[in-house]
């Protein structure tokens, strides 16, 4: 396959949260006590969350002798011919589906567009809850579905649209029809749109040896530390920034029409950032609010897509161990909504 589009979107929420302690004693003894009690935290998060998807194993019929636990964090790939009730949960004595199967774990999707056109749009709740309901006569039944989805697709039904080295055969039309399966609103919930060009024969002959996943690995959990310190403190009061000068912020308006189901939640990393968190912790200064204004006229940016793409960028600059968001870390967040700009924004 050619042209493949790599789409991520991020939203674990682990369920509930030990309290951060903190010792009062000598500040040695304070640092060591932290430290302890951070590495207790993590290890008593990881324990629920693997008794979590534990249970929703359980409940789907899928331990036995052999896999009586589950601790690694699941990885699912659903066909693209799987029913929604499958992907999502249900039946006449609901099961829990892919999404919740893939509970604090990741749901790839490769193929996307050729997914039920109903089961992608069903993928939107649990996208923004990370829960499923499911209503029967007898009860309604709630599944948890904290994943991380990851998708590919073709750009169209040949996959050579865009293509540097060969025609595409598909119609204006097909290619339009093909790509608009990907409703706005879900494209809305997915972070990062990576456009993966074919490469050429000198290219793949002269490919170079990239990063070690291991260095990767090392910087992402230094910037998941930088999150989890940031979000074990009292949130700061409003900053300057959103003053009655301002006008407020997208995610709140957002916000006071729907309140999310999330707000009690507690929050580990910036894709489980709120409203109030957003403005406390994504405050952008003149130059970042310009940047900003000329991507939602360009992009025609929702209020969802605005505050994933400060989100993004507070991780990119997380990345960077930089305090405040520049222009560079919102310039390159815009860069990862290739396919508003491409396709959806045409
Ligand atoms: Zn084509």
């Amino acid at each position: 396959m050619s042209n493949i589009s790599p789409m991520v979107s991020t939203n674990l929420y682990p369920q509930t949260a030990l309290p951060f302690v903190e010792s009062s004693g000598q500040q040695g003894r304070r640092d060591r006590t932290s430290i302890w009690c951070r590495a207790h935290e993590e290890g008593a998060r990881q324990k629920r969350n693997n008794d979590e998807a534990t249970k929703l194993y359980s409940i789907a019929g899928l331990l036995n002798s052999e896999r009586a636990l589950i601790n690694t964090r699941p990885f699912r790939s659903p066909h693209h011919t799987v029913s929604t009730a499958a992907l999502v949960g249900g039946g006449s004595v609901p099961r829990p589906g892919e999404v919740s199967l893939a509970h604090h774990g990741v749901l790839f999707m490769d193929e996307l567009p050729e997914f039920p056109r109903d089961g992608l749009e069903v993928l939107r709740q649990p996208l923004e809850d990370g829960v499923v309901h499911i209503a029967r006569v007898s009860a309604s039944y709630a599944f948890p579905a904290l994943f991380t989805l990851v998708a590919a697709m073709n750009p169209c039904p040949c996959g050579f649209y865009g293509d540097k080295f060969r025609e595409c055969t598909c119609t204006p039309e097909a290619v339009k029809k093909y790509q608009k399966r990907i409703s706005g609103p879900l494209l809305d919930r997915i972070d990062l749109h990576i456009e993966v060009p074919r490469l050429s024969e000198d290219e793949l002959l002269q490919m170079q040896q990239g990063e070690a996943s291991e260095k990767i690995r090392e910087r992402v959990c230094k910037a998941r530390k930088v999150q989890e310190n940031r979000f074990t403190h009292p949130l700061p009061q409003t900053p300057s920034h959103y003053t009655e000068d301002t006008p407020p912020h997208p995610a709140d308006q957002a916000a006071q029409k729907t309140p999310s189901p999330q707000a009690n939640r507690p929050v580990y990393c910036n894709a489980q950032m709120g409203p109030a968190e957003i403005r406390a912790y994504c405050q952008p200064d003149e130059p970042v609010k310009e940047l900003l204004r000329q991507a939602i006229q360009n992009l025609g940016l929702s209020a969802r897509a605005y505050d994933r793409l400060l989100k993004v960028a507070r991780t990119i600059a997380d990345l960077e161990n930089a305090e405040h968001i520049t222009t560079s870390h919102v310039a390159e967040a815009i860069n990862y909504r290739s396919l508003d700009r491409k396709y959806w924004g045409g």
